[in-house]
């Protein structure tokens, strides 16, 4: 990872208990209001940002697969369901599906994902800060404020907006 964006997680962190404060107020906001704005700093952030130059993402917290992201993997490895379940996979303390170890196995030395056509719905949407509803969100748009440069960049400029 390039140092730029290891400075902005290191923020990120040291930054997470106020943030946490600040994700409360959120809560206030006019749903439409606060997906507007989302979306608005989203776009420019993540049109700022070259993932191939972080990847924190893929190597330091992974998606939740669902049934049809097993599926699609699965037929991408040319592999039996149950055999790719068995390679890769591990259900966590609240059911849910995820990669058995980090950084995720499809992830190769120049960042690349190399199931990118194929990876999992969460992969496609991260770091879901330009979904509807950001409200019902916010959880997780917290911690990933000290996983994802994106995320923290477009925290930091609702801060601007609301405090
Ligand atoms: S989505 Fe966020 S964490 Fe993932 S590679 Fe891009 S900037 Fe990094
Ligand atoms: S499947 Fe691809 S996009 Fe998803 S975590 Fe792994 S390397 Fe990253």
């Amino acid at each position: 990872m390039i140092e730029k964006y290891q400075t902005i997680i290191n923020r990120g962190k040291s930054r997470f208990n106020d943030t946490k404060k600040f994700i409360r107020l959120l809560k206030k906001v006019k749903s439409s209001e606060l997906d507007a704005l989302c979306g608005k700093f989203h776009t420019l952030f993540a049109g700022e940002i070259n993932c191939l130059d972080c990847a924190n993402c893929c190597r330091g917290t992974g998606p939740l697969l669902k049934n049809r992201d097993i599926s699609r993997l699965s037929k991408s490895m040319k592999m039996k369901t149950g055999q790719f379940v068995e390679n890769y996979l591990v259900t966590d303390e609240e059911g849910d599906m995820i990669f058995k170890e980090l950084p995720c196995p499809f992830i190769d030395k120049k960042n690349y994902c190399i199931v990118y056509e194929d990876r999992p719905a969460a992969c496609r949407d991260y770091p879901h800060t330009d979904r509807r509803n950001m409200r019902k969100y916010l959880k997780p748009t917290l911690e990933n404020y000290r996983i994802c440069p994106i995320v923290y960049l477009v925290i930091e400029e609702l801060k601007k907006t609301f405090r």
